[in-house]
């Protein structure tokens, strides 16, 4: 069945970056030190952190990053004290690399999924864009986690250099037992979004080419007995907009301090809440929020500032489509 999932302010999504600190040196890789922090979080100010939250937004579901989360040594105690906090779900993003042998100092009881990010079908399509010997690292990361009985997911980021391998991937996804899969679409941001070479190497595919390949391998996948989630990214110029910044709750956190409610503007200090004292607080003028309400004909404010590459040429000062909120997503579940 497929539907596209509805914003809601029933639960809060907490993704906790605890570190900006990687292994790898993906092309694509969206996280920017310089507005992130380079600080590795003390596991007393992560636990007063996660409690800033349980208590603000009873039964919030946690997503740790990093970085590599799991180069951080007291993640299994954060993963507990989440669960301790009443948190209703617990997901460990990563690279697959799993550092600190975390897959045996967590329970599958304690971490709803592990979630692995894979760019291709094979090391040769995947390695070129994430580094040497990731593909090997992160399929055997996946094995080993599904034979300790974790639930795992894998996120799969679209640009130009991959899309023509998505569709190899239902097969792969099979054999290494997945439960879920998400499809991404790039996000022009981080350090590489500078260099023109990568901008075109890896930008966001058009329109016609996202609607050709991406529903059809959902659907593959979705046959295959896996829930798929994937980008809506364009709107018909009749369907409506909705902003999370507006309508859901969603906090991005970094080691800095810094609250982001739209990864869209993660590059910018344009941070709507920041932590301070181990308190939430607003984070001063002009930020995202000021941004949210504006109403524009090609749907997503950001998207129109930071990467109008995606959006048509407008006809007579109508586009003939809207881009989504990044965060509106579809999914289809067997
Ligand atoms: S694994 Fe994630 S944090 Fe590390 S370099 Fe790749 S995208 Fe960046
Ligand atoms: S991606 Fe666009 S629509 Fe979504 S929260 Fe950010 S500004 Fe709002």
């Amino acid at each position: 069945m497929r539907k596209t999932v509805s914003f809601t302010r029933h639960s809060a999504n907490v993704f906790f970056h605890l570190l900006t600190r990687c292994n790898l040196r993906c092309r694509h890789c969206y996280i920017n030190p310089d507005q992130h922090g380079r600080n590795t979080l003390d596991i007393d100010t992560i636990d007063r952190w996660l409690t800033l939250f349980a208590r603000r937004h009873p039964e919030s579901n946690v997503i740790f990053l990093g970085g590599e989360p799991t180069l951080h040594p007291d993640l299994s105690t954060a993963v507990r004290r989440s669960r301790a906090l009443g948190y209703a779900s617990v997901t460990i993003d990563t690279n697959g690399y799993l550092f600190h042998d975390i897959l045996d100092r967590v329970s599958p009881d304690e971490v709803d999924y592990f979630s692995f990010s894979l760019d291709g079908p094979s090391p040769s399509i995947n390695d070129p864009l994430r580094g040497s010997g990731s593909f090997e690292h992160c399929t055997r990361g996946i094995a080993a986690a599904k034979e300790r009985g974790f639930a795992v997911s894998l996120i799969y980021t679209v640009s130009r250099a991959n899309i023509d391998h998505l569709a190899r991937m239902p097969t792969l996804l099979d054999e290494l037992g997945v439960d879920r899969f998400f499809i991404q679409v790039i996000g022009v941001r981080g350090e590489w979004a500078e260099d023109p070479r990568h901008r075109d190497a890896l930008a966001q595919v058009d329109r016609d080419t996202w609607l050709a390949v991406i529903p059809q391998v959902a659907e593959s996948v979705a046959r295959r007995g896996i829930t798929v989630t994937f980008p809506k990214v364009f709107l018909e110029p009749d369907e409506p907009f909705e902003c999370a910044g507006l309508v859901a709750d969603n906090y991005f956190i970094f080691p800095n301090g810094r609250v982001y409610r739209c990864p869209l503007c993660e590059d910018y200090p344009l941070h709507s809440l920041e932590i301070r004292d181990d308190r939430l607080v607003a984070a001063a003028k002009v930020n995202e929020a000021d941004l949210f309400p504006l109403c524009i004909p090609e749907g997503c404010v950001m998207n129109r500032i930071i990467q109008p590459r995606n959006l048509p040429p407008a006809d007579g000062g109508k586009p003939a489509y809207k881009i989504a909120c990044c965060m509106l997503k579809e999914e289809i579940t067997p």
